[in-house]
């Protein structure tokens, strides 16, 4: 069957045909892809045509797809065990590789996925100051829990509106919006609800809505005045974690937040997410503490051990140099490429990418143009039927994996080269 065919049937039997939007291919148009196996750098589709993939799941595939060691360690559990509802060793395990790279954390719970790992550390958070306020800025993504479905109101002073029916106002009223490009938003916003913020949370580089990576001091003003007032520092390096390097985003600025949130890479491609913290704050969670948080699959055998072979890897081969490398050789190659589709820029960190057509907007979250959009759409069209399938949506970021070897690479640049605009 096609994936013409499957989608006529996944829109029937899914709303939208789908289990998440975004793959749905509502911002490019068109019909959805669907997939039937991943190698290294490579997705082959139900009809058996071959795609270099950029967008790697969003961002778990720091190793490519279906990684040897990966696939053997899941194997390997599979025979055993696929969930016991009970204590493992693999689970402790996993947590000792995720403290490993986070020295000034002292415990993890191991939970499903990102959205449940923020959602737990605002519950804990909120728990251990006994505060209920939470700020939040705009344009970062934290998942779908209903407190972080929120924007800022119309005006200044107004509270935050929910983005989703079903999210009532007096959930979302609790979570209060600044600009993350503004010190001056953070401070006033602080200020205003003195000794009424549990947590700031952070995309501390924001790669849901463009990639924009802020100057070290301006995070550090940031993370200070959350601290003088009292707030529990949240880092949500769902993406950036293991990403950018074993510390992720905290260790770039040179932070140590109070809670972690952690997801992707450390579950291998397996639904497995976590919330690392200090001690002190750690030590409210039930059931030692009294902040309630469960799961029948949390610390899941399969996922933990994928987890346990993806950063064991990591550990070994400390691939982060290499990643950086390949990744800005490619980008300097678009660089070459993307002038044939019009204005564009690109902005890159470590191993994450990110296309603009349009002009450069500096501000966070910048402005897409509705043009820049309908270009992408376009680029984006192009280069899936040439083979390369990029993110599918103009705010989401791209990757590149150890499986994107040169050869890889410059395949992907030379396609991209003969597209017609
Ligand atoms: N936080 C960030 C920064 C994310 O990018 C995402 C998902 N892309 C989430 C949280 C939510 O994670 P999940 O989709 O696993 O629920």
């Amino acid at each position: 069957m096609t994936s013409a065919e499957w989608h006529k049937i996944a829109i029937e039997r899914m709303p939208g045909g789908v289990n998440s939007p975004v793959r749905s291919f509502k911002h490019v148009g068109g019909n959805p892809i669907f997939f039937q196996r991943g190698e290294g750098a490579h997705l082959y589709d139900v009809e058996g045509k071959r795609y270099i993939d950029f967008c790697l799941s969003f961002g778990p595939h720091l190793l490519g797809h279906s990684h040897p060691r990966v696939v053997a360690a899941l194997k390997e559990q599979a025979e055993l065990a696929t969930s016991f509802g009970a204590c493992h060793p693999k689970e402790v395990e996993l947590a000792g590789l995720i403290l490993g790279a986070f020295p000034y954390l002292h415990q993890v719970r191991l939970v499903n996925s990102g959205t449940e790992a923020v959602m737990t550390a605002i519950r804990l958070a909120r728990g251990f100051t006994g505060k209920a306020k939470v700020i939040k800025f705009e344009g970062t993504y934290h998942g779908h829990s209903d407190a972080l479905l929120a924007k800022a109101g119309s005006g200044v002073a107004e509270l935050s509106e929910s983005t989703s029916q079903g999210v009532p106002d007096a959930i979302v009223k609790e979570t209060l919006m600044c600009r993350y490009d503004d010190l001056g938003s953070l401070e006033a916003m602080l200020e205003a609800n003195r000794d009424q913020v549990a947590a700031v949370l952070f995309e501390a580089i924001p790669a849901n809505h463009s990639l924009w990576v802020p100057d070290k001091a301006h995070v550090k003003k940031c993370v200070e005045l959350a601290r003088r007032y009292g707030c529990v520092v949240i880092f949500d390096e769902v993406i950036t974690g293991f990403r950018i390097g074993k510390g992720g985003s905290a260790a770039h600025f040179g932070i140590e937040p109070d809670l972690v949130c952690l997801g992707k890479i450390i579950g291998g491609g397996l639904p497995l997410a976590a919330i690392a913290g200090k001690k002190e704050i750690m030590q409210k969670l039930a059931p030692v503490g009294p902040v309630y948080q469960a799961g029948t699959l949390s610390g899941n055998p399969l996922a933990s051990a994928a987890g346990i072979a993806v950063l064991s890897e990591i550990f070994e081969k400390s691939p982060y140099a290499s990643l950086e490398f390949s990744t800005q050789a490619f980008v300097v190659g678009l660089r070459e490429i993307l002038g044939a589709w019009g204005e564009f820029q690109i902005r890159s960190l470590g191993s994450i990418f990110w296309i603009n057509f349009g002009k450069e907007d500096k501000a966070f979250p910048p402005d897409i143009s509705a043009e820049g959009a309908a270009t992408y759409r376009k680029f984006f069209k192009a280069a899936l039927d040439a083979g390369i399938y990029f993110a599918p949506s103009p705010y989401e970021v791209g990757f590149v994996s150890l499986a994107h070897t040169p050869e890889v690479l410059n395949e992907a640049l030379d396609k991209l080269s003969k597209l017609k605009p």
